[in-house]
């Protein structure tokens, strides 16, 4: 009986991360978090700037990584009709072009070509929130309950 209760809890903890995508993190800069290590090592925090993503890499602190041989790939448009966005390292960071609004981005991270890639990935939906007065891709108040819109 315990390993069912065990077997039942452990599937709702893993619905619940699959539904996380509404649980928006920001980071030190008031760009969006993503996650680009198996282990909450390595970050992405975007920003959007001068129509482009603007993506810094953050360590296990939040703290800026230096970009070398890290490589990103991004991906968007429809789901039977892909593209794949012009990935560019600028400044210490990665340069995104601009998609359409509601338009999901996806980003293959690798922290070197050798390494397996991680997929990261965000909808861009420049929306503003009623109750934050933010973006929704930057929106505080997801995670909380009775938002207001
Ligand atoms: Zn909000």
């Amino acid at each position: 009986m315990k390993k069912h209760i065990l077997t039942y809890l452990s599937s709702l903890i893993l619905s619940a991360s699959a539904l996380a995508h509404g649980n928006v993190e920001l980071g030190p800069n008031g760009g969006r978090i993503l996650e680009f290590s198996k282990n909450e090592s390595m970050h992405g925090e975007v920003i959007f700037k001068d129509n482009q993503f603007h993506i810094a890499l953050l360590d296990k602190d939040m703290k800026p990584a230096a970009l070398a041989d890290q490589e990103l790939t991004a991906t968007s448009g429809e789901r039977a009709k892909p593209e794949k966005l012009v990935v560019e390292k600028k400044d210490g960071k990665f340069i995104v072009p601009a998609v359409k609004a509601g338009d999901w981005i996806i980003f293959q991270y690798k922290e070197n070509a050798k390494a397996k890639a991680i997929t990261a990935r965000l909808q861009y939906d420049p929306t503003i929130c009623g109750a934050c007065k933010g973006p929704e891709w930057l929106c505080k108040c997801a995670a909380k309950e009775g938002k207001g819109k």
